[in-house]
């Protein structure tokens, strides 16, 4: 049998926790003053090629642009479509041509993402995206970074640590290259062939290789650190006095590589320990330059991704989703057919005063009702019985206190508003 593919499915019981996820980065976000933007799951598959062609060289592009996952054409008059696979191409096409390019913009977006794996196979994943753009100060990139710390911080994960690292600039980057494709060359041997030609081709790049020659040779390697021109070199230092300050717990890492080679100067990590080793939660950096090969307009930007599925799976495994006090509830049942308006009007009487309910769609015996009730949390119930009605009262349970009484329909709602208080 094929193994499934695995969608990106939430039960239930579960998308509160990712309701509760979400707003906490919201609340965050809003302290920032970050607007959110909504985009397109299916995106224009010529602008994202020219997106991720702009910055990265050839083999890099080619690679990135096998990973979009592209639909069938549908129709000879509309090109090729792909889902979504980031936010931040199509967040620069619609700063510089929808919005105010000439101001700051501070975006975020959640959601959807989707990519093919390493084996070609569809893959979903949920990512926040943070942007600012409009500004090239070592203030904003501060400000990116804070709140991304402020963010795990509300999260409840407040052992995260942030790691940072300068890809240099134009001047300097070049001359770290060719240091470290000699590198390369002296000890090739020492590494795979797959990571021999990306670091080749890239020497920035994240090889993710798990072979202990690579990892080992790499660290031995030159570092972009000594090769930094005296304004890069200047720019690092404050952001570190910066981060130092805020007492943001942080670390430089001389190896804090990227897949994506088109940010400058500062670039970060947010990390985590799980499971007894070092794990990134999100990262980002500052890409001054990819809005000019994107969409023709310099646009000087820094911003950040958080990978929220893994966020989700730390929450839930350090349990940081605190089950909240079950809601105040109604059940509500008849016990005949000819019932069934009056059941109805009360239920809408009930919501009108924000009183939540279930309704029973059934005609059972009281004490399977009742059951029913307390499986799904009510504290109250509402029992409607022909005998009772001829008199015009319901029978109202309480289901804490085990008690129950006769109540003139009209009384109804003062009584359970009684309850609800002395239960609060
Ligand atoms: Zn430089
Ligand atoms: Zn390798």
């Amino acid at each position: 049998m094929k193994k499934p593919l695995s969608f990106h499915e939430i039960m239930p019981d579960d998308v509160w926790k990712w309701k509760y996820m979400e707003s906490q980065i919201e609340q965050v976000l809003s302290l920032f003053n970050y607007k959110e933007i909504r985009l397109s799951v299916l995106q224009d598959y010529n602008i994202l090629y020219k997106g991720i062609t702009a910055l990265l060289d050839t083999e890099e592009a080619h690679e990135t642009t096998q990973q979009l996952l592209n639909l069938q054409q549908p129709d000879d008059n509309i090109g090729l479509l792909s889902l979504r696979p980031e936010g931040t191409i199509n967040v620069l096409n619609h700063v510089a041509h929808r919005l105010k390019s000439d101001k700051i913009n501070r975006i975020f977006y959640h959601g959807p993402m989707f990519r093919k794996d390493s084996k070609q196979k569809p893959l979903e994943f949920y990512q926040l995206g943070v942007e600012l753009l409009g500004s090239d100060s070592i203030l904003s990139e501060s400000e990116i970074i804070s709140l991304g710390m402020k963010i795990c911080e509300q999260l409840g994960l407040k052992d995260a640590w942030l790691e940072i690292n300068s890809f240099g600039c134009e001047s300097c980057r070049p001359i770290f290259y060719k240091a470290m494709r000699q590198f390369l060359d002296e000890h090739k041997d020492e590494y795979c062939n797959d990571c021999y030609k990306s670091l080749y081709n890239n020497p920035l790049h994240s090889t993710n290789c798990l072979e202990f020659a690579c990892m080992h040779s790499t660290k031995q390697g030159p570092k972009i650190h000594d090769y930094l021109c005296p304004k890069c070199k200047t720019n690092f230092d404050k952001v570190k006095k910066i981060q130092a300050n805020l007492t943001n717990n942080y670390k430089v890492n001389h190896h804090l590589y990227k897949n994506f080679s088109y940010y400058n100067e500062t670039v970060f990590n947010f990390m985590i320990q799980t499971n007894g080793s070092p794990e990134v939660i999100g990262g980002g950096g500052r890409y001054d330059f990819l809005s000019n090969r994107v969409t023709g307009k310099q646009i000087p930007a820094v911003g950040f991704y958080f990978n929220l599925d893994l966020i989700y799976s730390i929450l839930t495994s350090r349990e940081l989703f605190h089950t909240q006090a079950t809601p105040f509830r109604v059940y509500i049942c008849s016990q005949s057919e000819v019932m069934e308006i009056m059941l109805l009007q009360i239920v809408q009487e009930l919501h009108q005063h924000n009183i939540s309910t279930i309704i029973s769609s059934d005609i059972a015996d009281t004490e399977v009702e009742t059951k029913t009730a307390r499986v799904n949390d009510c504290q109250v119930m509402i029992i409607l019985r022909s005998e009772n009605i001829r008199e015009g009262k319901a029978l109202l349970k309480n289901l804490v206190k085990e008690k129950q009484t006769y109540v003139a329909l009209g009384d109804l709602l003062p009584e359970i508003d009684i309850i609800k208080k002395s239960l609060v």
